[in-house]
């Protein structure tokens, strides 16, 4: 392949790792993806990685001049330390430097939404504006927050949990400690676990809901309340529109706090991303104030599920010392 300046992307979530080489424009060149062992520990990953990361660069000319990971969990600045990551179970895992140790191109390790944040930003749906927020839905809830043309960092590289700001006072424990997170209300495992205690508290009124797990309750999964609450299915559309509405109350928060030009919601949701940016759009609209919601949209992620590893590629081209 002919010589360029690129980079790697890698995206390390709780079931697969993404791979791909990324030009300076954004554009995916090349890409592999493998489950992740979360059993065999961090030590695995990284010989993977190492492994795959030579691989892939063999197929170019020139060698990539940085490599940005994506890690779903909280990740210190500067030396890229995965202080917690529950979903693949690390505490204090020194990713960064246990990678620069094996690899050639400058490593840059941080969080996986930040990363998809920056990818949007730079290459996707939030291109051209300097005061954005991304919001990607999926099992759990994360965010990221460009203000003033900057991606926020906070005191301790965590500014963006927009997963767990209190929606409920009251409402269902989340997986941090606290109670009646946006979280909690609206992710994935938020949602089944309302699915489940539907069909165990009202068995004759869930039959469809629980026909879509193939009749298993542990099975039952947010997509299954979505598929069964656009057939209008009445307990599972209760849940959805509960859950759409501690959405959209989150959502006013963010508009009202940050007063971005762009709202982008990503993430799985069973494929109603559409419908639900629709809701979200209409609810800020009547509920933020007037001064933060003036000229100000909400648009689903353009680079959907490649908005980690373009992010996280992209990202560390710009802050390593061989970019110019
Ligand atoms: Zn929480």
């Amino acid at each position: 392949m002919e010589s360029r300046q690129w980079g790697i992307g890698v995206d390390i979530g709780g079931t697969k790792i993404a791979v791909a080489c990324v030009d300076i424009s954004g554009r995916i060149l090349s890409e592999r993806k493998y489950p992740t062992h979360t059993e065999t520990g961090y030590r695995a990953i990284v010989d993977t990685l190492t492994e795959v990361v030579k691989e892939i660069s063999e197929e170019f000319d020139s060698p990539p001049l940085a490599l940005g990971v994506g890690v779903a969990g909280q990740v210190t600045a500067r030396e890229g330390e995965v202080t917690f990551a529950p979903n693949l179970k690390w505490r204090n895992v020194p990713l960064q430097a246990e990678l620069q140790k094996v690899l050639q191109p400058q490593v840059f390790v941080l969080n996986d939404v930040r990363a998809a944040t920056w990818g949007e930003w730079k290459h996707g749906a939030g291109a051209g504006h300097r005061d954005l927020v991304c919001l990607i839905i999926g099992t759990g809830i994360g965010g990221g927050v460009v203000s003033g043309g900057q991606l926020l960092t906070g005191r301790n590289n965590c500014a963006g949990e927009l997963g767990h700001m209190t929606i409920d006072l009251d409402g269902p424990e989340c997986t941090c400690g606290n109670r009646g997170c946006l979280e909690a209300l609206v992710g994935g495992w938020a949602l089944a676990r309302e699915a489940r205690r539907a069909v165990s508290e009202y068995p004759e009124k869930t039959k469809m809901l629980l026909q879509l797990a193939g009749g298993n309750p542990d099975a039952l999964a947010a997509s299954h309340l979505v598929q069964a609450a656009l057939k209008e299915d009445p307990i599972s559309k209760e849940i959805i529109e509960r859950a759409i509405d501690a959405l959209i109350a989150g959502c006013v928060g963010i508009v009202n706090g940050f007063n971005p030009s762009l709202l982008i919601l990503g993430g799985g949701l069973g494929g109603a991303l559409h419908q639900l940016t629709e809701r979200v759009r209409g609810g800020v609209t009547r509920r933020a104030l007037d001064a933060a919601k003036e000229g100000f949209d909400v648009v689903t992620s353009r680079l959907l599920n490649d908005a980690g590893v373009i992010g996280a590629a992209s990202y560390a081209l710009h802050n390593c010392r061989d970019f110019r």
